[in-house]
């Protein structure tokens, strides 16, 4: 059995045939899976600095130089790294006294922080499965995000409290501004709300649960999922960016609505990170520094940078790894980075690749290097390479930049 690292799910049911040291054969991956499987063969990185292909050792060699002789270098990446390698990072930034961040300031970074702080309750989809009976897709879209989340956890699988699963015991809730591929699964209770209506959107469902009318959006259908709520045995929100997104400084609204369906019933909480491992790097950043994302190393002790903005502003040179800031940040911080010495560790080419002015490659975890990462529940999943490769693991590579430092 293999682990798939397309998504936080971390399927660990993944059957493989190799034949001469090949994948010949593959069975229990999802599209986006079998996507992840074959960029193996794609377009792959080489050792390059300033465009030219060089030695691994003088390209890990230039990495250290810039990293030693910079001011306030940047660290950014790590939800596609295993844990082994996000503790050498974290390390790492101390050594050089430099800043430490994912996407997460972007993404579910502001959930995360409740969440394992302990503020918001939360579950493993073990119990999903075994024991929900009311999930709702809150600005997210597992259809295509997390493609086996339903069937492996949230809606199809009978579970020891749930035989009759979705044709009697599931009810599938989606709250979303556009009618995505999991809304039209759940059309029955689909919730379209207005861009940046979820805050007026969680008073509406306070209201009906306080018994009282709601003064905003469709009364008789808010009623009807106040209704849908209070019976739920066990309920789990699943939230994506779009409504972390849209909330922002008013996730007290959130937490209070927790609060209140937890004094009816059982309600949880699993955030729909992404990328593999970015739970994980959240996770250890709090317990080696009590943040969870950017922190700012000063006189080897911790704190937090003001925002993502200053860091990609202030920084004057990043290493980057796993990750594509020049195509995923917002133009600003993009330019800003595009504008000093970039070092980028990935298996594949990207516009951060592209741009870098020493590129590392690295072997892809899950396939071509071992380690251990946190599904998006929080739960820890361990994986063994199953290919050999000539390529190094994150972790090896930040080791050795480390050395040479
Ligand atoms: S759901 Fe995610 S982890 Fe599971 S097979 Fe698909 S991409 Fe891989």
């Amino acid at each position: 059995m293999a682990v798939c690292t397309g998504c936080s799910l971390l399927c660990e049911d993944i059957e493989l045939v190799m034949t001469a040291g090949a994948i010949s054969q593959v069975k229990n991956l999802c599209r986006k899976g079998q996507g992840h499987f074959q960029s193996l063969l794609t377009e792959r990185t080489k050792p390059m600095i300033d465009g030219q292909e060089v030695k691994l050792d003088q390209a890990i060699g230039k990495a250290a130089e810039i990293l030693k002789n910079a001011k306030r270098p940047l660290l950014y990446g790590w939800s596609n790294s295993t844990m082994e390698a996000q503790a050498v990072g974290i390390d790492l930034a101390k050594k050089l006294g430099a800043t430490i961040d994912d996407s997460s300031s972007f993404c579910q970074g502001i959930l995360m922080e409740r969440i394992l702080a302990g503020k918001i309750p939360t579950s493993t989809l073990d119990d999903v499965r075994n024991y929900a009976d009311t999930s709702i897709f809150w600005g997210s879209d597992p259809s295509n995000s997390h493609p086996r989340h339903l069937s492996r956890f949230s809606y199809y699988p009978r579970g020891e409290k749930r035989q009759k699963s979705y044709e009697e015991e599931r009810t599938c809730i989606v709250v979303d501004v556009r009618k995505s591929a999991t809304a039209r699964l759940c059309s029955n209770y689909y919730f379209r709300l207005p861009p940046g209506g979820d805050a007026e959107f969680v008073e509406a469902i306070l209201a009906v649960l306080e018994g009282k009318i709601p003064k905003t959006g469709d009364k008789k259908r808010i009623i009807e999922l106040g209704s849908i709520l209070k019976k739920t045995e066990y309920g789990v929100i699943f939230p994506g960016r779009g409504l972390v997104n849209s909330l922002q400084d008013k996730m007290d609204l959130f937490e209070n609505l927790l609060a209140k369906l937890n004094e009816i019933t059982a309600f949880k909480v699993i955030p729909m990170v992404e990328h593999y491992n970015a739970r994980g790097f959240n996770q250890l950043l709090l317990d080696k520094t009590g943040f969870i994302k950017r922190v700012i190393f000063q006189s080897g002790l911790a704190s937090q940078e003001q925002s993502l903005v200053a860091a990609t502003k202030n920084c004057d040179a990043a290493l980057v790894i796993g990750s594509d800031p020049l195509s995923d940040l917002p133009f600003g911080m993009a330019h800003a980075l595009a504008k000093i010495p970039l070092i980028a560790i990935d298996p594949h080419r990207s516009l951060t690749t592209d741009a870098a002015k020493v590129v590392i490659p690295a072997a892809l975890s899950g396939l071509e290097a071992g380690g251990t990462a946190l599904r998006m529940d929080g739960v820890m999943i361990k994986f063994e390479s199953i290919i050999k490769s000539e390529h190094s693991s994150d972790e090896q590579i930040l080791t050795k930049i480390m050395e040479a430092i």
